[in-house]
């Protein structure tokens, strides 16, 4: 049994079955042995491939939104420029670069990135060299300043609680260790605050999830836009409502069980986009699917920018990767894009036509 793994089996053994969000947390982060805290899992050799690593056009645009905000609130000086798991640094050096030529943009951005691990730490500071730089690891440590923020595949990492609809309470659904094994155990029946508004649209036996450190962080994001302004951009896989099991497993760009592999390979599960706006009650919030959002932003104009100066192979990768960020049947509509903005200002554009 690999460390993890024993780890995981003494704390079960000990306490009893854990939640889901309490497997994630370890498998993803534990100190010495997480998946993130010991790797850079981004990219052809590593597990899965995201947005900004597909294509340079997905930042250089969510850069261009941003910078309008900014300047439709009246461009503040000084502003926090914030990205929340910013895997290689990609998304951030493509929002710089696009945004080069915004006057005042880059004189009055401090830029923040959250992230939680080492090696990606140090990743985003070879990408992003010649940039002044601040880390930290929760976002309620961000100066007191307008927060103009994207996060990209980021809430998708942070642990869900499952649980079963029972009549008007809710069975949680935790990871036990039985006969030598790892498996799936339902909790007795309970009332469960947090899921009162999923009882007018679900029934017995229904599989809902819920992300308690997502709804906080959301609900960070949204203070700090009210009492500051800025905006929000937040793209992942989801919906507005959860439903059913969604926890996944990906190990070399392919689907494993999630109770393999623990520590090696990535889990994620669909973000609840209802969770997040309500969160932050005080900030206006609009979701838009990615591939509308990108189009609406002229990702065309700029694919056929930019293939004026491809031939070959490269001209057809980056056809496949036009494609690829938007097309409904790839990753234009499973993903979407929740803006949050101040209730007194335009949304950032791309969140409406
Ligand atoms: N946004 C990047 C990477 C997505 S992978 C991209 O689109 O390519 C998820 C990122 O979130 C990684 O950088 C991971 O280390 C970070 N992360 C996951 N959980 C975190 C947490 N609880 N706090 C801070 N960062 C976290």
């Amino acid at each position: 049994m690999k460390e993890l793994e024993t780890i995981l089996r003494d704390r079960i053994l000990a306490q009893g079955p854990i939640p889901v969000a309490d497997f994630m947390a370890e498998c993803l982060l534990n100190p010495r042995f997480g998946y993130y805290t010991t790797r850079d899992p981004l990219g052809t050799a590593g597990d899965f491939t995201t947005a900004p690593e597909i294509s340079q056009m997905f930042g250089e645009l969510l850069g261009l939104s941003l910078a309008q905000a900014w300047l439709d609130q009246g461009a503040p000086a000084p502003f926090t420029l914030a990205e929340l798991g910013p895997g290689r640094g990609t998304l951030m050096a493509d929002i710089l670069r696009a945004t080069r030529t915004v006057p005042g943009f880059h004189d009055a951005a401090n830029i923040w990135l959250v992230e939680a691990s080492e090696p990606l730490r140090s990743t985003q500071e070879s990408t992003l060299a010649g940039h002044r730089v601040e880390w930290t690891d929760r976002i309620e440590t961000l100066p007191d300043h307008p927060l103009f923020l994207v996060a990209n595949e980021f809430f998708d990492a942070l642990p869900i609680h499952q649980f079963i609809r029972h009549g008007d309470g809710w069975r949680e659904r935790r990871i036990g260790f039985e006969d030598g094994q790892f498996t799936f155990v339902l909790a007795p029946p309970a009332p469960e605050p947090m899921l009162s508004h999923r009882l007018s649209d679900t029934r017995d036996d229904d599989l809902v999830e819920v992300a308690p450190a997502a709804a906080a962080i959301s609900k960070s994001i949204g203070r700090g836009i009210e009492a500051h302004g800025g905006a929000a951009l937040l793209i992942d896989y989801g919906d507005w409502h959860s439903l059913g099991d969604t926890l996944q497993a990906l190990h070399r760009h392919k689907p494993s069980n999630p109770l393999e592999n623990m520590g090696d390979s990535d889990l994620t599960a669909h973000v609840d986009f209802e969770v997040l706006a309500r969160a932050s009650p005080s900030a206006h919030t609009r979701l838009t699917p990615q591939g509308v959002f990108l189009e609406r932003l002229g990702i065309t104009q700029r694919a056929k920018a930019l293939a004026e100066h491809l031939d070959g192979k490269l001209l057809q990768s980056h056809i496949a990767a036009h494609r690829r960020l938007t097309r409904p049947s790839e990753m234009g509509t499973l993903f979407k894009v929740l803006g949050l903005y101040p209730k007194s200002a335009k949304p950032p554009p791309g969140l409406e036509p």
